[in-house]
């Protein structure tokens, strides 16, 4: 690849729309393309209602590095985004204790895909658009969806889908791609939204959970702006969401609400809402230690929270990872980098 004169990304969760933006302020036209309805992939709000949405995907993030900090500055000016002061505490049957760690958590608003609506802003992002293929014909790259339809042509283009996905979908273009691929797992999660009557007597917000099949639980409307009610979210630890992968989601729900009030040890109420949502590829179990896989020498990128660092902010350096390879590396050899 001499020049880049335009860009495919496949997917538009954090990694995927963190890399659009990062091409597109360069200058090169980018168009996304989500299997989904909306964009954040596992940066989710799920509406239970037409005005009220809860987070039963990512929960908050923290901030390590500088760039990822500019970003969540402008998110919390725009107000997409800020602090969380919740009281979250760690619970193990019955007993409560204080968090050791004291991390500032952030919050997009008014749900978690806030983030990723305000990063989408000005791309093209054709949702509802799974890809089930890349094709690179005369050196350049065109993806067809499932319905057979053909767009590009691409002079670059960057996969963003869980590890397995982006294996199947760039296998056959790169060996070495599909050889650091091969080597990601990611642990699975089941997530309970529960909206209750009553408020719960309790003295948190949030609580990681221990000795027990849940890993973490959150009352959704102690995060700012929220119109949810008595809502809270109920995750699964990776164990007890491995062995319980296949099970239905009417099964997990009973299962899960009855340890949610053992829990929390309160009366137990008839809930208002329940949903179940099983996240197949929740986390990487070991994310690789590279920011991005790319195969500069034909204009192919993969990243997503799986390269680098887990996480929404490893999710975003991941994609700024993938957008600057492709950048620098115009005209240059293979690399991973
Ligand atoms: C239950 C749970 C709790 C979490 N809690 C936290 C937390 O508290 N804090 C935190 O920082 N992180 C948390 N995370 C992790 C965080 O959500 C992720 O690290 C981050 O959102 C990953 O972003 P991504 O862009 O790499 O991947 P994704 O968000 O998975 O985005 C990939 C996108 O690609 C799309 N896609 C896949 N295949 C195709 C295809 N063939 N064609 C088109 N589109 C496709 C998907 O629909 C998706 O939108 C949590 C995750 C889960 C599941």
């Amino acid at each position: 690849m001499h020049r880049m004169e335009s860009a495919g990304v496949i997917g538009a969760g954090i990694a995927g729309l963190a890399c659009a933006q990062a091409l597109r302020s360069a200058g090169v036209p980018v168009s996304v393309f989500e299997k989904s309805r909306g964009v954040g992939g596992r940066c989710a709000t799920r509406r239970i209602n037409s005005t009220a949405g809860v987070d039963h995907g990512a929960q908050y993030f923290t901030v390590r590095d500088a760039r990822f900090a500019a970003k969540v500055e402008e998110w919390c000016a725009a107000g997409a985004a800020a602090c969380w002061s919740g009281r979250i505490v760690c619970l193990a049957r019955g007993v409560t204790a204080e968090l050791l760690e004291q991390n500032i958590r952030f919050v997009g608003v008014p749900g978690m895909s806030a983030i990723a609506k305000s990063l989408s802003i000005g791309l093209d992002v054709r949702t509802e658009c799974a890809v089930q293929a890349i094709r690179r014909n005369d050196d350049r790259w065109h993806v067809e969806d499932a319905e057979g339809a053909m767009y590009g042509p691409f002079d670059a283009l960057i996969v963003t889908a869980p590890p397995l996905q982006t294996l199947a979908l760039v296998g056959g273009h790169s060996t070495m791609m599909a050889l650091a691929l091969s080597r990601v797992r990611m642990s699975p999660c089941w997530a309970v939204i529960l909206q209750l009557k009553e408020m719960l007597q309790v003295a948190f917000d949030a609580a990681f959970v221990h000795e027990s099949p849940l890993a973490w639980i959150a009352r959704n409307d102690s995060k700012p702006q929220r119109q949810t009610g008595n809502c809270w979210t109920l995750h699964t630890t990776e164990d007890w969401s491995l062995v319980h992968l296949d099970q239905s989601a009417d099964d997990v729900t009973r299962t899960l609400v009855d340890e949610f009030w053992r829990t929390v040890a309160q009366p137990t109420q008839l809930p208002e809402f329940v949903a179940a949502h099983r996240w197949r590829y929740a986390r990487p179990i070991e994310p690789l230690p590279q920011r991005c896989l790319l195969d500069s020498a034909i204009g192919l990128a993969a990243c997503g929270d799986w390269c680098g660092g887990p996480r929404i902010e490893g999710a975003f350096l991941s994609g700024l990872a993938a957008a600057n390879g492709l950048l620098d590396g115009i005209g240059e050899r293979a690399t991973i980098s």
